[in-house]
């Protein structure tokens, strides 16, 4: 077999959204999976609709997913003159022709073919005129009128297009820029791709882009066409569905392994596993699992698969993506010790990035502000000397260790007849401003030694200014 060489062409009019990312991530696990290529493109020759913010976006989602690519981006606006090099070859070799008709005649030929209730199309009129290049000219390819065309599918099966459906179709304009599905072939022939796995919404061109691979004298790719993904009640997924650009995700504070993980199993299967790491992903995806029917997109199945990713991921590997979320709520922190400390005793308990970054506020921000609450019930005056107790043992322990901690709590216990919480509690508030928080022991750890004993001696100045 030959090297496998896959491709991802998203036309830049948005985001990268759930739908796309799905796709090409199905291109780049094949690719990586059998060691072979994954060729990216940008389909912006819809110039009104192509942007520079779009194409920067849907970049920084793929290298965001992790999906990165062997070749390109190759922009199909810099490839006329290939085109048009094609088309030439085709009219030379009497696959295609020029033809002059007006519009109004093609409209006129449409509605004639209608009235004796036949397809309403182009009915061929240039074929055999011969008719030289032209200001007014566009190309036709010439298409069979009888049999059909067989689209081959590895997702679908067999399906087969009447050809007298497919009229001679425009492979170029008059004003010599090339049509869409010619520049797809052409693009897909000269860079080499030889398997495409996309969505169904583009079964429709598979067979015109069949007939140009065939007026070409070239080989098909193997074709795979993905049901669409759905949204809870059956419709196609969109906007109103919510949070449709991979971008959204990346804000609410999804994993990029947790969301090719979720958006993989949205059209493919291994048995009934529902987790899957990056590298197993690569070893296990095979084009014959992927399904035929479609999937909805359930935002609550995707937050349960962050929970598990968030949960195996080491502390250094969790780092950057929440340092994102901290800078979004104003904190600017690093990669370090600290924070992986922080991270340990946070990934327990969090479901998203966004949610471990609000719960680590309190480790990174000296001026706490206590809930009015939580402090008006354990920051009372009677806490003050066991605070005090609690701050001077930290500060005189010779090494700063969860062990010893236990041994400065149960001292204090018993010199106070305090329970456990009694001490716990006043302590939390004190810490963090608030009542929740991880366990009391990791947490000061954490912190540190130095600010624990800062925030204690802080709290006990507040009891009294307040007393
Ligand atoms: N540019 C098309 C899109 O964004 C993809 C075309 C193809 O996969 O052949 O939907």
């Amino acid at each position: 077999m030959d090297t496998i060489v896959t491709r991802f062409p998203p036309s830049p009019s948005g985001y990268l959204h759930i739908g796309g990312a799905r796709t090409a991530l199905f291109n780049w696990l094949y690719a990586k999976k059998t060691k072979g290529k994954f060729v990216l493109r940008i389909e912006d020759t819809d110039e009104a609709r192509s942007t520079e913010e779009s194409v920067t976006a849907i970049l920084e989602s793929l290298e965001w997913l992790g999906i990165d690519w062997d070749e390109g981006p190759y922009f199909q606006t810099q490839r006329y003159d290939i085109y048009n090099k094609h088309i030439e070859q085709m009219v030379a070799t009497g696959h295609a022709y020029y033809c002059d008709c007006t519009p109004s005649e093609v409209t006129a030929m449409r509605e004639q073919a209608k009235a004796c209730g036949k397809n309403p199309q182009y009915n061929g009129k240039c074929r055999n005129r011969n008719l030289p290049k032209a200001d007014n000219t566009v190309v036709r390819l010439k298409t069979p009128d009888t049999g059909v065309t067989l689209v081959e599918d590895v997702v679908k099966g067999n399906t087969a297009f009447q050809n007298a459906e497919i009229d001679d179709f425009i492979i170029q304009r008059s004003n010599g820029v090339a049509m869409y599905n010619l520049a797809v072939v052409v693009d897909d022939l000269t860079m080499g791709i030889n398997t495409i796995i996309r969505g169904d919404d583009h079964l429709v061109n598979t067979p015109k882009q069949i007939l140009i691979y065939r007026a070409l004298g070239a080989d098909l790719p193997v074709f795979g066409h993905v049901p669409m993904v759905l949204g809870a009640d059956k419709a196609r997924l969109s906007k109103r569905h919510g949070a449709m650009s991979v971008g959204e995700y990346q804000k609410m504070g999804f994993l990029p392994d947790a969301m090719i993980n979720y958006l993989v199993r949205l059209g493919w299967s291994h048995g009934d596993q529902e987790f899957f790491e990056r590298a197993d992903l690569i070893e296990k995806f095979d084009l014959e699992h992927l399904g035929r029917s479609a999937s909805m997109f359930d935002a609550d199945k995707l937050i349960a698969l962050n929970a598990k990713h968030i949960q195996s991921k080491s502390p250094g590997e969790l780092g950057n993506h929440l340092l994102f979320h901290l800078s979004a709520l104003g904190i600017e922190a690093q990669n370090d010790a600290f924070t992986q400390g922080v991270i340990q005793t946070l990934q327990a308990r969090s479901k998203t990035l966004v949610e471990m970054a609000q719960a680590a506020v309190f480790y990174y921000s000296d001026f706490i502000v206590y809930d009015e609450k939580a402090a008006s019930k354990f920051l009372l005056p009677e806490t003050c000397g066991m605070m005090t107790q609690a701050a001077n043992a930290i500060e005189a322990l010779s090494d700063y260790t969860q062990e010893n901690l236990e041994i400065v709590f149960q001292q204090i216990m018993e010199d106070t007849g305090l329970g456990f919480g009694k001490i716990a509690h006043p302590l939390r508030v004190a810490i963090t401003g608030t009542t929740v928080s991880p366990g009391i022991f990791e947490m000061l750890l954490a912190l540190g030694r130095e600010k624990t004993i800062l925030r204690i001696r802080k709290a006990v100045a507040f009891i009294q200014e307040r007393a």
